[in-house]
């Protein structure tokens, strides 16, 4: 049996005939794009559909040509697996003819790809030394693979066979032994030569690009990416100019400003005598505050909560936030803590919540 793993260069001519026949197609198809007629002219339609089909070529012939090498190894080991496989396969020994019982030998051997849920399989051929018939036919895993008998379809009895062969076609005659039913079939052994394709040569220019140009076309590709992410960047950039403004505009208040700024704010609702403690200092900043209910009919519970409420309104615009936890009321007192925000991505995280 010929051997499935075959030079390099068949497999890079099958290649070039795939891109080739692809390209054709392709072309076809954008030749064959409608466009609307009553808006343009015929002849600006032409000259449209070439120069987006130019276009279109240029990176489909230019990806076929950077997908060449790796697809050619991918059919290189998938056959020289084949080989491997045609070679290293074991015939399933002592293997007797269903008719005198003799021991059979091997006639041949065949790849069978696979199907189903099988794997590809070794299929070997057994002939009897007295050549009874049929032959038997195992795989190397031992699974016997069974000819169906042919019938007679009048009587359901066996047929007698007769073939004769001129030039490529072999005749095949089946004849009832029973009822006498005739069967006719032939088998056509010609190999059906290759359509010439006298426009393949010119073909094979345009569409398989020569390493030259296949080099032009990846040092465009690279190109063309680099320039998408420094485009990519770019857009980032400014994505982040309009988070880094913002930052700018929040006020960064002093502990003392921050005071000044919420003393007549929380006064004009009915908190007073607002008292800054003294600050917790560690990675971050943390202002613990006592503040008076002056309104004796609110509730604890509306005490907090509009207190709450108030801060977070007011604080929005500062690098202040009021600790979400931690609140003490005791006969109208507050004790509550502030916190501050210094460091550059935090104060972009506290724009982000803001969103
Ligand atoms: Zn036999
Ligand atoms: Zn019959």
């Amino acid at each position: 049996m010929e051997k499935h793993l075959k030079p390099y260069q068949y497999y890079s001519d099958l290649y070039d005939k795939y891109t080739v026949e692809r390209c054709r197609n392709l072309e076809k198809i954008d030749n064959d794009i409608k466009l609307p007629e009553d808006k343009i002219t015929k002849e600006k339609q032409q000259h449209f559909k070439k120069a987006f089909s130019k276009l279109h070529m240029y990176f489909e012939t230019g990806e076929d040509y950077l997908g060449k090498s790796k697809r050619i190894n991918e059919w290189m080991e998938r056959d020289k697996k084949y080989d491997e496989l045609y070679e290293q396969a074991k015939a399933p020994e002592n293997i007797t003819c269903l008719s005198c019982g003799r021991l059979m030998f091997v006639e041949s051997k065949h790849l069978d790809f696979a199907n189903n849920d099988k794997r590809d399989r070794v299929m070997f051929f057994y002939d009897c030394p007295l050549k009874h018939k049929p032959m038997r036919v195992f795989y190397d895993d031992g699974e016997e693979y069974r000819v169906k008998p042919h019938i007679c379809p009048k009587c359901s009895s066996s047929f007698s066979e007769e073939s004769k062969k001129e030039k490529d076609i072999i005749y095949i005659t089946y004849t009832c032994s029973k009822c006498g039913f005739i069967e006719k079939t032939d088998l056509d052994l010609t190999i059906k030569e290759e359509k010439i394709d006298l426009d393949f040569i010119k073909d094979r220019n345009r569409f398989c690009l020569s390493e030259a140009d296949g080099q032009k076309y990846m040092e465009a590709k690279v190109n063309i990416e680099n320039l998408s992410k420094i485009m990519d960047k770019y857009k980032e950039k400014e994505k982040n100019k309009n988070l880094y403004d913002k930052v700018a505009k929040l006020k960064k208040l002093k502990i003392i400003e921050l005071e000044k700024l919420l003393t007549p704010i929380l006064e004009s609702a009915n908190y007073v005598k607002l008292q800054f403690q003294t600050p917790q200092v560690s990675k971050d900043v943390f202002v613990p505050f006592i503040v008076y209910d002056s309104k004796s009919e609110r509730s604890e519970y509306d005490s907090k909560h509009n207190l709450q409420k108030l801060l977070k309104t007011k604080l929005e615009d500062t690098n202040w936030r009021l600790m979400s936890d931690g609140v003490n009321y005791r006969l109208g007192m507050l004790e509550w803590r502030l916190r501050a925000y210094e460091r550059e991505e935090d104060l972009i995280k506290l724009i982000e919540d803001i969103k």
